[in-house]
């Protein structure tokens, strides 16, 4: 891109979905290790914008330590005579699409949740400096939302300055997703489509209807709806809702036809309102995982910030990759904390009567929306810290999965080696799967089996020729 000549690396769309390894990357911002990090977008009045202002609080990067990693937030400032607060979120989200054209520099999640690394490569390029950063920046907003009259972006590795802005970030972010909550998906005839995070999951596109919400939580239905339409070509698009095939697993002809239009024929149906069967796919910057627990018939959440082991013995990690790349896995279902707060939140499958265990950080940010006598009921990792630990805290509660368990005859008390597998966090990241295939095919019973990009794990792999099994038989 010409815009781009001063730049000391490229720019452009084929370094979306770039990934930086740990060995190579010159710093990392934000991420999990790092507490204060955000990004804001703020619409301003006309005057207090200076158009094309770049400021850096804090050290630049050429003054981070190689290796490190540091605290970090990213404030946009734009203004425009059509520009409205109403286009904060969609002005946001691009930041996380326009940093991502940028050689070298890997951008991941949103909002509080912000993960960035810097490549060594790009940084002895000549990209030592968030200067050039901006500049990219400030010119595709420019370019690609001609909306915006005029931009100042603000990058601040300050840990007092972060500190003290971090109250009004979040304060944004809550009031954003205020005003969604009330609305019914019943009664718009229109859901939004986002295919942005396809360059890191090619067959992921996010439905957003008022119930429920994008997964990364960047994006509710107004943001979708003001996305579509200042962008029209852009990642954000409008869906007409169509007939209601299902109303309870929250199925819709116009949202059907979308998936399979935006995936290539990958993913031909979505039920919205479940985690079962045709769940909606999980890209892989989603704030949490629900998870089935078949020893108790229940769901459960663990957030991206949750340290350790969830209930089942493994970490988030482990739990996210299960589900992500754009796939749709039965019981696994990447979300947003905000469709927590959705009377829709897995209707399907019983709603907070289906959910068994949350982290507790999770649960105090939602506890208002969870009914009231269910909120005892429901386990955190104060209250099991396994499965078998578990099931005693249900059963003790008397929490309404129980009575499904009695009625379905009592769920199979898990082998104990399965569920005393015990993961930590270091392995996780290093866990390696048994088995690894862009496509697996497997014969059986005279069926072909076909498993796409299949990662098999395994607690023990036991090979036998052919002729002992004939043996034993
Ligand atoms: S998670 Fe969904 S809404 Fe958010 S950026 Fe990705 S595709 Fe768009």
């Amino acid at each position: 891109m010409s815009m781009f000549k001063d730049i000391p690396v490229e720019v452009g769309v084929i370094y979306e979905g770039e990934r930086i390894r740990r060995n190579d990357m010159q710093v990392e911002l934000g991420g999990p290790t790092i507490k204060q990090k955000f990004e804001l977008a703020k619409v301003k009045p006309m005057n207090e914008v200076d158009d094309g202002k770049i400021t850096i609080i804090g050290p630049d990067l050429k003054d981070l330590k190689e290796g490190g990693a540091f605290p970090f937030g990213i404030l946009v400032e734009a203004a425009g005579a059509k520009l409205d607060a109403g286009l904060e979120g969609v002005i946001e989200r691009r930041i996380h699409g326009y940093l991502n054209y940028i050689e070298g520099f890997m951008h991941l999640n949103q909002r509080y949740d912000i993960w960035i690394r810097i490549g060594k490569k790009s940084f002895q390029k000549g990209l030592n400096s968030f200067e050039p950063i901006g500049k990219v920046l400030y010119r595709l907003f420019k370019s690609e939302l001609p909306i915006i009259e005029k931009v100042q972006i603000t990058f601040i590795t300050d840990p007092a300055k972060l500190e003290e802005m971090t109250p009004e970030a979040m304060q944004a972010y809550e009031s954003r997703d205020a005003k969604a909550r009330g609305l019914k998906d019943s009664e718009v005839d229109t859901f939004y489509g986002c295919a942005l995070c396809q360059s890191f999951a090619p067959s992921h596109v996010c439905i957003i209807t008022p119930q429920r919400y994008s997964n990364c939580g960047a994006i509710s239905w107004f943001d979708g709806k003001a996305s579509a339409s200042i962008d029209p070509k852009g990642p954000v698009f409008a869906i007409p809702r169509g007939e209601m095939i299902n109303e309870e697993k929250g199925e819709f002809s116009g949202v059907n036809e979308a998936a399979k239009k935006r995936t290539m024929g990958e993913v031909q149906q979505v039920w919205l309102y479940t985690a079962f069967d045709h769940p909606h796919t999980s890209c892989g910057c989603f704030e949490a995982v629900t998870f089935y627990v078949p020893e108790v018939d229940g769901l459960a959440v663990v957030n991206r910030n949750f340290k350790g082991a969830a209930v089942n013995g493994l970490p988030f990690s482990t739990i996210a990759d299960s589900a992500a790349g754009g796939r749709q896995i039965d019981g696994f279902h990447g979300m947003s904390i905000e469709y927590m707060r959705s009377k829709k939140f897995f209707a399907a499958d019983g709603g907070w009567n289906r959910i068994v265990w949350i982290p507790k950080e999770v649960k105090e940010k939602v506890k208002d929306f969870i009914p009231p006598e269910l909120v005892d009921k429901i386990a955190t990792e104060e209250d099991a810290k396994n499965v078998d630990e578990l099931k005693a805290f249900l059963k003790a509660k008397n929490h309404p999965v129980v009575a499904k368990w009695e009625s379905e005859a009592a769920p199979e008390a898990p082998a104990a080696e399965t569920t005393a597998m015990q993961v930590n966090e270091e392995a996780a990241g290093t866990m390696m799967p048994v088995a690894t295939a862009g496509s697996l095919p497997i014969m059986a019973g005279g069926f072909k089996i076909i498993l796409k990009d299949a990662k098999i794990y395994a607690n023990k792999v036991i090979i036998t020729t052919v002729k002992d099994n004939k043996d034993k038989r």
